[in-house]
């Protein structure tokens, strides 16, 4: 059961609505890349322990600690007196150890993650200690991309690969007979709960270099339209039926994302220009709060 869930981080979220819009630099694509590879193996993770019902799980939990800093937990799980946490790797491709650095086939070199994660260990612990000392803590490293190979030994028993993470779960599907005190220390850990901002930084393009038009939310591609009808379109890249209301709501929404801020009717105008008024109106209705009057209006996604 989780009691809380990681939400797609809104740096990968602009980027998304920047895709196809606005060509975007090298540094760019990589930091795309990196943070939706990252949320990818998450998600894979996040799946996997939905088979485990025993367990209180909180998916994205960071705090920070006074004269410490920050530290970021991707998973704890919570079960009778075991509390697992895991920071999830989703590095893929023929790697091997130098110095305690892992080093890919085409010479990309990541530093040893071991150091961060007993950091994180240590942190996690007195929190749970704090709550009841009764509990224990495991962390682990979990490299959950099956296309991951490591071709030296793993220095520790904290490295753990896709093939042997069911084997390290085993012990948490047992009947869970302290539901009620393992649901009060994972509330007490949501409420620690402090986003981190550094991750999700990210340079927004300003809104007139971006391109403009309908983008087809199921192949990304745009301008998308060529068939025309009050209450459908067709995309002409995958020839798709996508009701007009769904089509303008997305396009809006990726507005919104793309400025960043509210969001004005002339902005709106300039951004899909084919549209109709009233079904702008609805979408705006149902979608988004209004604020300002005339020349002030703003809309705000719900
Ligand atoms: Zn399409």
């Amino acid at each position: 059961m989780f009691l809380k869930v990681g939400c797609l981080s809104e740096k990968i979220g602009y980027y998304e609505a920047l895709t196809n819009r606005y060509h975007m630099n090298r540094q760019q694509q990589d930091d795309y890349m990196t943070s939706s590879h990252g949320y990818i193996g998450e998600r894979v993770m996040y799946d996997l322990l939905q088979e485990y019902k025993e367990c209180i799980c909180l998916w994205d939990i960071a705090v920070n600690l006074p004269y410490r800093g920050a530290v970021q937990y991707d998973f704890i799980v919570i079960h009778e007196y075991t509390v697992m946490h895991f920071d999830i790797k989703n590095y893929k491709g023929d790697y091997t150890l130098q110095h305690g650095n892992l080093v890919s086939s085409n010479d990309r070199i990541i530093k040893n993650p071991e150091p961060q994660l007993i950091r994180a260990h240590h942190y996690l612990e007195k929190l749970v200690f704090e709550f009841d000392r009764r509990f224990t803590l495991e962390s682990y490293m979990v490299f959950i991309n099956d296309q991951f190979n490591l071709n030296d030994r793993a220095p520790s028993d904290r490295w753990i690969f896709r093939s042997q993470l069911k084997n390290v779960l085993k012990s948490l599907t047992g009947y869970n007979n302290l539901k009620g005190s393992n649901i009060s220390l994972a509330k007490h850990l949501i409420k620690l709960h402090q986003p981190l901002q550094q991750y999700d930084y990210f340079d927004r393009v300003p809104l007139v270099n971006i391109r403009t038009g309908y983008k087809c939310p199921l192949c990304k591609k745009l301008p998308a339209f060529n068939t025309h009808s009050t209450q459908f379109i067709v995309c002409s890249f995958c020839r798709r039926k996508i009701g007009m209301r769904y089509l303008i709501e997305y396009n809006l929404k990726e507005l919104f994302i793309l400025k960043g801020d509210g969001i004005t009717p002339a902005e709106i105008k300039t951004f899909i220009p084919e549209s109709k008024r009233s079904t702008i109106s609805r979408v705006l209705t149902e979608h988004f709060t209004k604020t300002g009057v005339s020349k002030g209006v703003r809309y705000f996604l719900k």
